[in-house]
């Protein structure tokens, strides 16, 4: 872990310092969950500020940081900076409010406070390539994933209701030992399909629903992320070719990602499947997006992202189309890029299932 603040630091003048303040980029650089805390890293050293409810439990397990016991926090942050020979400050660009940004500069006079995305930068490319323990964690994760939907299957029933569904599942997965719910779960049927990031509802599930549930565990502060859309009962012959559809996208795209191609291009398999089988316009999110310390992580399979994808890296692979006041279809897998390829650390079934 400790070469995770090395990655900082290698970004870093001899006379600049990051302050990292974001909850997802703090836990990723000490290891360590708390609702608040700082990590600053100088060029000499590398500190975690933090506040008097959690600092027994940091001295026993930070070890990427100089554990400190919060004061007052920017006078202590002015005199790390003083010591260790820093004039410039970077905090995170994409996290740090402007208010923040302010009270910073009028408690810190004489130190240069750096606005760029030098710090977000290096810990978006720290964070996107997984060690094996981070994928250990992941696939944990999504092992609990995939016996949360085996175990639900014969519980998607009509008259039950989508929130039904879906408190059961959380229940369910956090039986197994998930520390959480990756993300609010979405169990959406029926007509409510066709909403990507729809809500569960108070709905029942009728016969000749489509049901998608997407959801995921958290292992070790790590999360897992999949989607499944079943039939309940029966399958009309529209359903039937919007899923086929979605299918074989997600398996193109399976086949194709690997490390070396942009992001874009992987996006663009599935994609131009989708539109060529006549649903442009149906397909309205990107394909994917990278899983860690927070369910999105960067970098991203869409239309614009044209990064190009490294061995490490884990990818969501999540075609989708909705057929507005119809249905929807989306399938979910996570995909772990290899030296050569990809591993799918997502076991589940994907061809259509009826229930
Ligand atoms: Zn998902
Ligand atoms: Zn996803």
């Amino acid at each position: 872990m400790k070469e995770r603040i090395e990655q900082i630091r290698a970004a870093l003048a001899a006379n600049e310092a990051a302050l990292i303040e974001s909850g997802a980029n703090r836990f990723y650089l000490t290891g360590f969950e708390s609702s608040a805390g700082h990590v600053l890293v100088t060029a000499r050293g590398a500190y975690f500020i933090i506040d008097f409810r959690y600092v027994e439990k940091a001295r026993a397990t930070v070890k990427t940081a100089e554990v400190l016991l919060q004061e007052n926090t920017e006078e202590q942050i002015g005199c790390l900076l003083a010591q260790d020979g820093a004039t410039c400050l970077y905090v995170e660009a994409d996290s740090t409010p402007l208010s923040r940004f302010a009270a910073l500069q009028k408690a810190l006079p004489g130190i240069t406070l750096c606005d760029g995305d030098k710090i977000d930068r290096a810990l978006v490319d720290a964070r996107a390539v997984k060690t094996r323990e981070e994928l250990e964690s992941i696939k944990a994760a999504q092992k609990m994933t995939d016996e949360t939907f085996t175990y639900i299957l014969d519980r998607i029933t009509p008259g039950r209701t989508e929130r039904e569904v879906m408190l059961d599942m959380e229940f369910y997965m956090r039986r197994l030992g998930s520390e959480g719910v990756s993300f609010d779960f979405i169990v959406v049927s029926g007509k409510n399909s066709s909403l990507p990031h729809g809500v569960p509802t108070d709905k029942k599930i009728e016969r000749g629903d489509f049901v998608t549930m997407d959801f995921g565990a958290v292992v070790n502060g790590y999360h897992s992320d999949m989607t499944r859309t079943v039939a309940v009962g029966a399958v009309s012959e529209e359903q039937k070719r919007v899923y086929d559809t979605v299918y074989a996208a997600q398996a193109a795209a399976l086949a194709f990602i690997r490390p070396g191609v942009a992001c874009n291009e992987v996006d663009r398999v599935a994609r131009d499947l989708i539109y060529g089988a006549g649903y442009e316009g149906c397909f309205g999110h990107g394909l994917g997006h990278s899983v860690g310390v927070e369910i999105h992580e960067m970098p991203a399979c869409n239309t614009r992202c044209q990064e190009i994808l490294r061995p490490g890296i884990i990818m969501t692979v999540e075609p989708g189309i909705y057929l507005e006041n119809q249905f929807g279809v989306r399938i979910e897998d996570m995909v772990y890029l290899t030296e050569t390829g990809a591993e799918n650390l997502t076991h589940s079934e994907r061809k259509l299932l009826i229930v």
